[in-house]
């Protein structure tokens, strides 16, 4: 009696696969096995037993159980199916995200002998004179086990011209070719946690001040209580949130639980996991989740955290499927953050699949941020959610106070066209006098924004994307920031031929050799993607700066993050306006939240900070709150807007792109997806579109936008699954509509 499974292949299609199961490999719901799919054998997992057996010929069995234990635990296997279905993401690649790197088994060619193989063989020995290449065919024929087993083709490619001679044999069909997985016979690496790091007595025990004390008290009532509940911590920059962070830990380790933290950046993963395991002990096993991790590592730490030999993670996005058992709480820092929504598929959200995770295991969550996403105080509002507030800086630090320095007044004062105002100059050299340090925001990469013809108006675009490549002087190339092309500095207009280009807008790149040339004696570095690319120079140049051998650092967002300085006495911020022409309706909270963080970054310490906000739309809503730091001005003007235009929070969104080489092709498919949608609306739906996507073309790709909007979610949701159902069916390809649900960008 075999049993039959629902086994989750990492393939893009939006189904699971029937198998059947001998009763001695005892699988189970949760456990990866390999099974044969087309030709070649995969590691999926199995999601469910299902009872069918009509179709029982035609359902290939499991050949391996690789887990002894389920792998995933039932929630999980739960909120693996929510993020499927909410996202209308491919249920494989979903489980492919949740499960570890798979070093158990690798994948390896092997080749079998045909019948017509065999013939063909018979007839090259009974030639009388052989071509070099038929002596090398007759070789690898010759290798192959009488009893008609497989080989491996590395073994074949050994012979003497055997990689030629197995192409020509698998063209004519004398050999077969498929994939197997082999059991990896060497060890897995096994789990080393960081030994306690040497600075980690820097971490004192702060006593509370009564807001956090508030906050806690809360946190705490909640985890005692042991249901779901969701606590938005509001507080402003510097105000000591993880501080009330630990304390929950503590709380929900002390219960007998365990405990979730995730981050938006790889970079603060580390840091925060130091402070924990002082504060925790080496007993609680933090552990370091994120997808950078070597493979290995992240597999062996996967598995510990499944063991349950830890029982704190911090990581970011993906560690939201975090293997711990009797979760009690999940922190999510800095909710707001974009980095949360995965770009690729699955396109998920880790704050809200932490949130449904959270309820699935009855656990408490703490959602913090000095500037809360317009859907979490929405919620906050609503009272869905509790909102915990930290009004105040700690040790009664006031916040910094900030300057808008308006730049049209600046130009027609000094007729400057450096990136840095008279006054933000100034700035900087009373700093360099005194001999504490600043911090200088500028949010663009490379040196100059594009390179433009004055003769014919065209800026030099990616030859596979529809944007204007950016100049990095010190690669001495132009290169596109979305795919990765690169060409060098023409020196004639490629669209028209003059000679009479020129670059428009400073990046990161040449403020830095502005700031140089303006200041010689200054110690200077730059935080940015280009300048920093592993994780050890970034710590090298943010210790440097926090030991007082720099005095200005300058660099993109990468700068506004959660860093605790305490000799920072001025933030400068080169444009505050660059978000605010993006085509998104997000590109207000976006200004707003940078502004706000990145006037966090200045009078941390006993030093009084200030911060000198570059702009030309001084009187933009954005901008104004961003300077006062007032959240709830914020929030007013921008639901407002929200609500009006029917955006999120306000109305649920789905952005749809449909994409293809052939611009005929996507507009074919739009035009089809157009027809399938049209009968959705004005059941509670919108729809807007097709038409040619911000990003009109990428990597190569010719791409066709809808917008569609929903005040109710459910409506959305089974919209979607209906359409791309009717896509399916329509013969659209599969792959060319991507669905982005809850999208964070819409380019
Ligand atoms: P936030 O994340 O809210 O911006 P942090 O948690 O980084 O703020 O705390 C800011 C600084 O205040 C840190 O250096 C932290 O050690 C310190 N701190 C936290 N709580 C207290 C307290 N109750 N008294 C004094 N200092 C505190
Ligand atoms: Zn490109």
């Amino acid at each position: 009696m075999s049993q039959f499974c629902e086994v989750a292949l990492p393939v893009p299609l939006r189904t699971t696969f029937t198998y059947a199961a001998r009763e001695e490999l005892a699988a189970a719901s949760g456990m990866r096995v390999v099974v044969p799919f087309r030709n070649r054998a995969m590691v999926g997992v199995v999601v469910a037993s299902s009872q069918k057996d009509e179709r029982r010929d035609q359902v290939r069995e499991i050949s391996e159980v690789l887990d002894s234990e389920p792998a995933l635990q039932p929630p999980l296997i739960e909120l693996g199916l929510w993020v499927a279905s909410y996202y209308l993401a491919p249920v494989g690649e979903v489980f492919r995200a949740m499960l570890p790197p798979v070093v158990e088994v690798r994948a390896v060619r092997e080749l079998s002998l045909t019948a017509a193989g065999a013939e063909y063989l018979a007839e090259l020995q009974s030639l009388e004179e052989r071509t070099d290449e038929e002596r090398a065919e007759v070789a690898v024929l010759k290798a192959f086990p009488a009893d008609g087993a497989a080989t491996s083709a590395a073994r074949l490619r050994r012979l003497g011209g055997g990689d030629g001679a197995i192409g020509r044999l698998l063209r004519r069909g004398a050999l077969e070719a498929r994939v197997v997985a082999r059991r990896r016979t060497r060890a897995t690496v096994e789990f080393e946690p960081d030994a306690p790091a040497e600075w980690a007595p820097d971490a004192p025990r702060h006593a509370l001040n009564p807001e956090q004390k508030r906050a806690l008290d809360a946190v705490r009532a909640d985890l005692a209580a042991g249901e779901f509940r969701v606590n938005l911590l509001h507080g402003v920059t510097g105000s000591g949130k993880t501080e009330v962070y630990l304390g929950a830990i503590e709380a929900a380790l002390a219960a007998g639980r365990t405990a979730l933290v995730l981050v938006p950046e790889i970079a603060l993963t580390m840091a925060l996991s130091r402070l924990l395991e002082a504060r925790l002990g080496h007993a609680a096993g933090v552990t370091v989740l994120h997808s950078a991790l070597p493979e290995g590592e992240r597999s062996a730490a996967w598995w510990a955290v499944r063991r349950g030999e830890a029982r704190v993670v911090v990581g970011t996005r993906s560690a939201v499927f975090a293997p711990l058992e009797r979760l009690g709480l999940v922190v999510v820092d800095e909710e707001q953050e974009a980095s949360y929504k995965q770009e690729e598929t699955p396109k998920y959200h880790g704050r809200d699949a932490a949130l449904v995770r959270a309820k699935l295991e009855g656990a408490v969550v703490v959602l913090g941020s000095a500037t809360p996403s317009l859907e979490s105080y929405q919620n906050a509002r609503r009272g869905k959610y509790r909102l915990l507030e930290l009004p105040m800086r700690v040790a009664e630090r006031p916040l910094a106070r900030v300057e808008l320095v308006d730049l049209r007044e600046d130009f027609r004062q000094t007729h400057s066209t450096r990136a840095l105002s008279e006054r933000l100059r100034m700035a900087i050299a009373e700093r360099l006098a005194a001999g504490t340090q600043a911090l200088i925001l500028i949010n663009r990469r490379g040196y100059s924004w594009f390179q433009l013809c004055r003769s014919c108006g065209a800026a030099v675009e990616c030859r596979d994307c529809s944007i204007a490549l950016t100049f990095h002087k010190q690669r001495g190339r132009l290169v596109c920031h979305y795919c990765g092309f690169s060409r060098p500095v023409p020196p004639a207009c490629p669209k028209c031929g003059q000679r009479y280009m020129y670059f428009v807008g400073e990046g990161a790149e040449q403020v830095e050799e502005q700031l140089r040339a303006e200041f010689p004696r200054a110690r200077i570095g730059r935080l940015d993607r280009d300048k920093v690319r592993t994780q050890q120079e970034y710590r090298k140049i943010l210790g440097a700066f926090a030991a007082g051998e720099l005095d200005l650092l300058v660099g993109t967002q990468m700068l506004a993050k959660g860093h605790d300085f305490h000799r920072v006495t001025l933030v400068g911020v080169v444009s505050a306006d660059l978000a605010l022409g993006l085509p998104d309706f997000r590109a207000a909270e976006r200004t707003f939240q940078l502004l706000t963080q990145v006037a966090g970054r200045a009078g941390r310490g006993e030093l009084h900070g200030d911060v000198l906000i570059q702009t030309h739309y001084p009187e933009h809503y954005a901008i104004q709150s961003g300077a006062r730091q007032d959240y709830q001005a914020f929030f007013e003007k921008e639901a407002q807007f929200r609500r009006a235009m029917h955006y999120p929070p306000f109305a649920a969104l789905a952005n749809l792109i449909v994409r293809d080489r052939k611009l005929e092709n996507a507009a074919r498919w739009a035009r089809q997806l157009a027809a399938i949608l049209a009968p959705e609306e004005g059941h509670g739906l919108k729809v807007l579109g097709p038409a040619a996507a911000p990003l009109a073309r990428l990597r190569g790709e010719h791409r066709m936008q809808f917008l569609i909007k929903s005040p109710r979610r459910t409506l959305l949701t089974q919209a979607l699954t209906r359409a791309i159902d009717a896509c399916t069916q329509n013969g659209i390809a599969d792959g060319a509509v991507l669905v982005d649900v809850d999208p964070i960008g819409l380019m």
